[in-house]
């Protein structure tokens, strides 16, 4: 395939030349009457200087990356400290400039920003997971202080992966990628930075995933030439309907970029075939009252798609977006969707803190502390003790949409999608979540790993001296359920470690002839870096200490003698025994045989509960099986598993997959091709119904787990010889 144009809409027009020390001035001036002239001179003379003859990687001087990051910033309409503090930003790590010299120059305030996302700067220096980690800890606690940090360090990383192409190492490439779409751009989406989310994820996935990115856009461009003036007969007619009504708006149609057609390809069962999938309509009017206004007036002109409908006016996202949004049948009997907001809400989406932030808000006073969600990343930082742990718990929240839910008193509790009736319990208060012992949705009970909904009504059931149960851990996605199920395992095993070193020593002890005396050992825990006998005992039992050496200096006139057996195996340490249980599944009892239920084939990834058969053992399905209405009524049948971590060393399972194709040329081997180049290996294939349009085809696919049925699924939607891909369920 060609490679086609990428649709990317840059932030800013590309600039041929640098830009030069006035155009700054004047840009920042358009928006800011109050520019801090003499601030941004001395800054772009300062940077040009420092940065001298350096050259980036793609020829030009290294000069221009702080230009263009500055002027990223002037199109956010930011603040003279925060425009310098992007032409300062690379100085004190790349050039002989100190955080000194920038102090005296620059005062404190552009001095602390430029410290903050210097700090920052060195995650991308970081191939190490723990440290970029705790970098990345770092970088929320800087940006809590002020979120100009975080604003310039995402203007930076735009920047760089505009440029990306010029690394010549394509590891380095990809991981820059990676993090992109891991961190830089749910932080865009998190502050509400819409376009600059759009544009990270865009070129991320261009970077990550070429072949399914070209795919799109060339699907894009097909629809685009076959919809040809359809957008702009929409756009006629609604703007004709709403004025009739006495609406005055502004209307746009916008086309969504390849990234987010992707992921919603992965997410939902749609196709890739309607004017909806590719534009979104926009409608901006003056006041609140005109949202609704222009809203009644569309759904009774229109017909109206069920389910479609969004009040984000009345219930703001976390980032503080608000409007309408609804599906209709348009005036091409298209399904279009439809964003209804006012002037300023078009400007929080587009800008979001940073619509706040500019000179308008006065004193650029910025206490990221009103964000909720920063707030709660806080809360992690203080609950999680590696920082592996905090990267991969806010990366996952991150990433989730919200759903809301409600206690018995009606209080509402927002939650990632996919949150668990424990995360809920959490969310009341962390002893809730560790007495939990079971939950009832809407007033029946649950599997604690069933999936909430929005509008569910959570009742927790707790029991006193109720402990987590550490196969939580498996479907919990909320940073402080997982921080506080870890925290409880580790004191869990702290005490099992206790125990242990205790009974390996009271062994030598024994054998040695002496009473085993926890006075002999609180004498020497200094010497092993142990402030109390108890953490010398748990690590004699976690064998961070040897035990001999231990006892010698305990007791040294009963110095041991050569070795006899080895002392420290006993058997609470043994290995398990081996089960039945395959590999993959987690909360079986040993022993049990295990079937995949034939109806759902669950992967792993799908949340699965288990179902007792008696003589048969336990049959895995998936949460949503249609079959488990069945056993609704033995509730006592149900038990919780979960897949294990081990996922490497599983086998590949199968998927299936019922598909529509085209009856056409070629439709079958698009398929088989489309499936090959994803690593699916295809184990069965039938055509179940055939018409002269279309075939219905079941196909049986080994994948290694969820994701890569999903990845699998989300490639098939975009072949053009597809009209539709389900996963079978429950049948
Ligand atoms: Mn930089």
């Amino acid at each position: 395939m060609q490679n086609p144009e990428p649709p990317i809409t840059p932030v800013t027009e590309p600039r041929p030349r640098l830009m030069r020390q006035y155009e700054l001035v004047e840009r920042v001036r358009a928006y800011d009457p109050t520019v801090n002239e003499d601030l941004l001179n001395r800054a772009y003379v300062f940077s040009m200087q420092a940065h001298g003859t350096q050259m980036r990687a793609s020829g030009d001087p290294y000069f221009s990356h702080p230009l263009e990051v500055a002027g990223i910033l002037t199109d956010m309409k930011m603040d003279s400290t925060t425009i310098a503090t992007a032409l300062l930003h690379d100085t004190v790590e790349d050039t002989l400039a100190s955080q000194d010299d920038i102090l005296k120059q620059f005062g404190p305030n552009v001095a602390r920003l430029v410290d903050g996302v210097t700090k920052l700067s060195r995650i991308e220096l970081q191939t190490d997971q723990a440290k970029q980690a705790e970098n990345f800890r770092k970088l929320v606690v800087a940006m809590s202080e002020d979120i100009r940090v975080l604003l310039v360090k995402l203007a930076d990383r735009l920047h760089n992966m505009r440029t990306l192409k010029h690394l010549a190492n394509p590891d380095k490439r990809r991981r820059i990628a990676r993090e992109t779409l891991d961190i830089y751009a749910p932080l865009a989406q998190r502050i509400g930075i819409e376009k600059m989310q759009d544009e990270l994820e865009d070129l991320a996935f261009a970077e990550l995933n070429p072949d399914a990115r070209n795919s799109i856009v060339a699907r894009l461009n097909f629809l685009r030439s076959e919809g040809e003036g359809i957008a702009d007969k929409v756009l006629k007619e609604l703007k004709e309907v709403l004025s009739k009504n006495g609406v005055e708006a502004e209307l746009e149609g916008r086309e969504k970029t390849p990234y987010s057609i992707w992921r919603k390809m992965q997410r939902k069962n749609v196709g890739f075939e309607q004017l909806s999938d590719i534009m979104a309509f926009r409608i901006v009017v003056s006041s609140i009252e005109y949202c609704y206004q222009a809203l009644g007036v569309i759904h009774s002109h229109y017909h109206v798609i069920p389910g479609r409908f969004k009040d984000y006016i009345s219930t703001p996202k976390p980032n503080q977006y608000q409007s309408l949004h609804t599906g209709i049948m348009g005036p091409e009997q298209q399904r279009i969707e439809i964003q209804i907001r006012t002037n300023e809400m078009h400007e929080v989406s587009e800008l979001g803190v940073a619509a706040h932030w500019g000179y308008k808000a006065g004193a650029p006073r910025t206490d990221g502390l009103q964000y909720r969600w920063l707030r709660e990343l806080l809360d992690i930082v203080e609950h999680v003790q590696k920082p592996e742990e905090f990267l991969e718990n806010t990366k996952l929240e991150l990433f989730q949409d919200q759903v809301f839910c409600f206690s018995p008193k009606g209080d509402l509790i927002a939650l990632p999608r996919g949150a668990s009736p424990v995360d809920f319990a959490y969310a009341v208060h962390s002893r809730v979540g560790d007495a939990c012992v079971g939950a009832k949705v809407n007033g029946r009970m649950v599997p604690l790993r069933t999936q909430l909904r929005n509008g569910d009504q959570v009742e927790i059931v707790t029991q006193k001296g109720g402990t987590p149960s550490p196969a939580w851990e498996r479907f919990v996605i909320t940073g402080k359920a997982k921080a506080c199920i870890r925290k409880f395992i580790r004191t869990q095993q702290r005490t099992e470690y206790v125990l242990l070193g205790k009974s390996i020593l009271e062994k030598l002890c024994k054998q040695e002839g002496v009473d085993f005396s926890d006075k002999a050992f609180d004498a020497i825990a200094k010497n092993f870096q142990s402030t109390t006998v108890e953490d010398l005992l748990a690590n004699v039992g976690a064998s961070l200490q040897p035990a001999r050496e231990i006892f010698n200096a305990a007791y040294p006139n009963h110095r041991l003698k050569a070795p006899e057996k080895p002392i420290g195996v006993v058997p609470a340490m043994k290995a398990r025994p081996k089960t039945n249980a395959p590999l993959t599944l987690k909360g079986l009892i040993p022993g049990m045989a295990v079937h995949y239920a034939r109806c759902c084939h669950p992967l792993p990834g799908d949340s699965i509960v288990g179902i007792v058969t008696t003589g048969k053992g336990v049959t895995i399905h998936t949460t949503d099986c249609e079959t488990l209405e069945s056993f609704a009524r033995a509730p006592e049948r149900w038990i919780d598993v979960g897949w294990s971590d081990e996922k490497d060393k599983a086998d590949m399972m199968v998927g299936r997959l019922d598909i529509v194709l085209v009856n056409a040329p070629h439709s079958f081997g698009g398929v088989t091709t489309v499936i090959g180049k994803n690593n699916g290996n295809i184990t069965n294939m039938k055509i179940t119904n055939r018409t002269p349009e279309f075939f219905d085809i079941l196909v049986d696919v080994e994948v290694k787990d969820l994701d890569h049925l999903t990845n699998i699924i989300a490639a098939l939607r975009a072949n053009k010889a597809v009209n539709s891909v389900d996963r079978t369920k429950g049948r």
